[in-house]
């Protein structure tokens, strides 16, 4: 067996045939910051002008991914008039124009965020040298794809109308009774979810297990032979719900559309993947009641001495230029901007006393969701791209909890060019434990900035729990292995907790110290989703806590 960076050199061939090496030189030879003027050819949409939201609203939802979808649609249901700010663009679907490059587009202002992070520790972990190279190379650029320096860690997440359900790979995995009891204390009750809105969320967000005839495909092979390896080991693999559209996944089976959910694309445009902008967005819009509102960037919140609530909103350009500075106000807040930015809002608002009555657990108990990936690293290439959708797991229940799925190939391109390599040659998993590290936001008054402070080594349970399922895998392989390859990398995509449910907020959300101003996305999590991907517990625990805020009247 060999470590990961000697696989990297063996397997330098494919990272080349894959066109990655290419994509980072191009992308070095860029301007910086971003040329004005570059990116209007390339995606003029996201360059029209947007329509400004109204002064006073009864609501106001910051952020546009799982939490904020589900809180305008069902707000404007209730008949209540309703404001969603959402940083990010509204980028547009086409079955073969290739909308997202290794550029601009596909990363949240490149250079604003390592010039932000300059001071914390993540900059000296060895394993985020090469994602910092290819970060550095980009232009400066509202793209949807955000990664921010943390102590010891690095975060990744959605900035795009859609968030997380833009740039993510679609799995939309349930908890299990004990997982789930294990990490929301009886906070939230299992038998409710399990009955009600675990249902409703997978209605809503319309996610569905993969068709066979799409199964059969030659890039579902990996997918294939994780099931039967995995059965061998004495698991029992089944298939998992995904966020993808099976027609237009046919279509590109068929060359019909570019292939993208069977090529292993990172931010998806052609329409397979079924992000919110296809269901839970939309259908608010629908109700006359909600609006969208991108490329506004709230700043700071207040609270008025009647109780409204203040917020400083920028309009910026896609290129962060601001447009115009504005404060608007509103009689309900619903803080939806995902798990880092709803605490940078509301650890800031602490503690620089725009929010003084907040508590002291707001910013702590986070966690990453006990998530890592580990490789199998198959000998040789198989030379077939192999499909982004990741379609089957299954349980061990060992030692940590924990839910094992094939992680389809999805890569990091440039960021993680060992990665991109495996690709075609490595059976990749992604694996989600129940693990107890947790983390806690801090303000810094210097900087202005709300960072992590992850313990060093904090990682080290949850690598041990994916090397030795990766063993146990391998084992069973029935083709020869060449490695189990553990992928540290920018692994912390599963971010949660931070305005955790029962201790900063009450059971449903209801942020402690003030009236009307709610958390309803994944910082509500308690720094884990029971042993699941996050997208679908964060849509059905925000449907179940909108839900009750409207019918208690708040
Ligand atoms: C690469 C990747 C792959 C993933 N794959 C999966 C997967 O397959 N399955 C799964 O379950 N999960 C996956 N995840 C995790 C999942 O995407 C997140 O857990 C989920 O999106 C979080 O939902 P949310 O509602 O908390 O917020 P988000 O979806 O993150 O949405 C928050 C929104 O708020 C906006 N925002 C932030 N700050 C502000 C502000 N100040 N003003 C205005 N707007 C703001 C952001 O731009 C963003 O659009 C993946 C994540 C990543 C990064």
């Amino acid at each position: 067996m060999m470590d990961r960076r000697s696989f990297m050199r063996l397997t330098a061939a494919g990272v080349t045939a894959a066109g990655v090496s290419a994509t980072v030189g191009a992308g070095r030879s860029a301007a910086l910051p971003a040329a004005h003027g570059r990116y209007e050819s390339l995606v003029p949409e996201i360059f029209r002008p947007v329509t400004p939201p109204r002064q006073h609203s009864e609501a106001i939802v910051i952020g546009s991914g799982f939490g904020g979808s589900v809180s305008a649609l069902r707000l404007a249901e209730a008949g209540i008039q309703t404001t969603v700010l959402e940083r990010g663009s509204r980028w547009p679907h086409d079955p073969w124009r290739k909308i997202f490059g290794w550029d601009g587009r596909m990363l949240w202002h490149a250079q604003r965020s390592l010039a932000e992070r300059s001071a914390s520790s993540a900059l000296t972990v060895p394993a985020y040298a090469e994602t910092l190279g290819a970060m550095a190379a980009v232009d400066d650029f509202g793209g949807i794809f955000e990664i921010s320096w943390h102590n010891n860690s690095a975060i990744m997440c959605g900035a795009a109308v859609g968030g997380g359900s833009v740039v993510y790979i679609g799995i939309t995995a349930e908890s299990k009774r004990d997982p789930f009891n294990q990490v929301f204390k009886g906070v939230v009750d299992y038998d409710d979810m399990a009955t009600t809105w675990y249902p409703k969320a997978l209605a809503g967000l319309g996610a569905t297990v993969v068709p066979p005839d799409v199964y059969r495909d030659h890039s579902f092979s990996n997918c294939r032979d994780f099931w039967r390896i995995g059965q061998k080991a004495g698991y029992a693999p089944y298939f998992v719900p995904g966020n993808w559209r099976w027609n237009v996944v046919r279509d590109e089976i068929a060359g019909r559309a570019a292939p993208m959910a069977t090529s292993s694309a990172l931010a998806n445009s052609n329409g397979s993947l079924n992000s919110l902008t296809y269901s839970y967005l939309p259908r608010a819009e629908a109700t006359g009641k909600a609006t969208i509102h991108p490329r506004h960037q709230v700043n700071d919140i207040h609270v008025e001495p009647t109780g409204r609530f203040a917020l400083d909103v920028d309009y910026v350009s896609p290129y962060g230029d601001v447009l115009t500075r504005r404060t608007l106000t509103t009689d309900r807040l619903v803080l939806a901007a995902g798990c880092l930015g709803t605490n940078r809002l509301l650890v800031r608002a602490r503690d620089t006393g725009t929010l003084p009555n907040l508590n002291e657990h707001i910013g702590t108990g986070w966690g990453n969701n006990g998530n890592g990936n580990i490789d199998i690293a198959v000998r040789g290439s198989r030379k077939d791209q192999q499909s982004a959708v990741g379609a089957a797991g299954f349980f061990d229940t060992t030692e940590q909890f924990a839910r094992v799925m094939v992680n389809s190939t999805f890569s990091l391109g440039p960021l993680d060019s060992a990665a991109a390599a495996m690709n075609t040659s490595a059976i990749k998993m992604g694996i989600t434990s129940v693990d107890p590290t947790r983390g806690t936001f801090r303000y810094h008054r210097d900087s202005q900035q709300v960072i992590l402070d992850w313990p060093a080594g904090g990682n080290g349970g949850v690598a041990e729990n994916c090397e030795r399922i990766g063993h146990v895998m391998a084992r069973h392989a029935d083709f020869p292995v060449d490695a189990v390859v553990y992928e540290p990398d920018l692994t912390w995509a599963h971010c949660m907790g931070g305005a955790t449910l029962g201790t900063a907020c009450d059971a449903y959300g209801r942020v402690h110290g003030y009236r009307n101003l709610y958390v309803n996305d994944g910082a509500m999590l308690p720094g884990s989703a029971g042993a699941s991907n996050p997208s679908l517990t964060i849509t059905a625990v925000a449907e179940r806590n909108i839900a009750t805020i409207i019918a208690d009247g708040g």
